[in-house]
């Protein structure tokens, strides 16, 4: 007999099991195996973790599965319902491949938003609609401003490594896109 928690016993979508299985992943890490039930639960959560914990996956699992739980009716053009905000390019193209890989069997898409390059492609792409919303906060502004997208649909926030993005200085940009998402209490923050 073992203790240790499978992914398959945490009650998540058969689709993200796939992924999970494709992945070669069968063992939550500590913090996916503390993580990711408190927020299935609908609970708020900030994690510390260094990088290398798998605390990427358990942000996306819990908002993945999220978002599928709550598949009701979709407008016909798709919207943001998981935002992601990153301090640096690196991290927000990171947070999209691990997200490629576990949501390969949610037919959701994924759409990126980062400075310093690839104007026009990232915002055809999210003007065509997405249903995650993966950047860095300048550029999503800039997009926001000019409505590519609407942030109104939004079930899950999530800030990763927050304390580098207020270091970084982007606490008025923070602020500025939390304030267009639904309140806090209608989506799952994480953090
Ligand atoms: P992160 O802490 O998010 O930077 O992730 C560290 C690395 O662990 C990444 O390369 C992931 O692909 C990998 N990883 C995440 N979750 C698991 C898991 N449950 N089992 C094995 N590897 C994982």
């Amino acid at each position: 007999m073992t203790e240790t928690v499978q992914f398959d016993s945490l009650g998540l979508a058969p689709e993200l099991l796939r992924a999970l299985t494709d992945s070669g992943y069968t063992t939550p890490t500590p913090i996916q195996a503390q993580a990711i039930p408190l927020a299935l639960a609908g609970g708020d959560l900030m994690a510390g973790a260094q990088t290398g914990t798998g605390k990427t996956a358990a942000f996306l699992i819990a908002a993945y599965q999220r978002v599928l739980n709550a598949e009701g009716e979709r407008p016909e053009q798709r919207q943001p319902l998981v935002f992601a905000l990153a301090p640096t390019r690196e991290l927000a193209i990171q947070i999209a491949k691990d997200a490629e890989v576990l949501g390969a069997h949610t037919g959701l898409k994924i759409g990126l938003a980062y400075g310093g390059t690839d104007y026009e492609k990232q915002r055809k792409r999210l003007s065509d609609g997405v249903d995650l919303l993966i950047g860095t906060p300048g550029r999503i502004i800039d997009f926001f401003k000019q409505g590519v997208f609407k942030l109104d649909r939004v079930e899950v926030a999530i800030l990763d490594e927050a304390d580098r993005m207020f270091d970084l200085g982007f606490i008025k940009d923070i602020r500025y896109l939390l304030r267009r998402l639904p309140s806090p209490e209608k989506r799952l923050n994480l953090l």
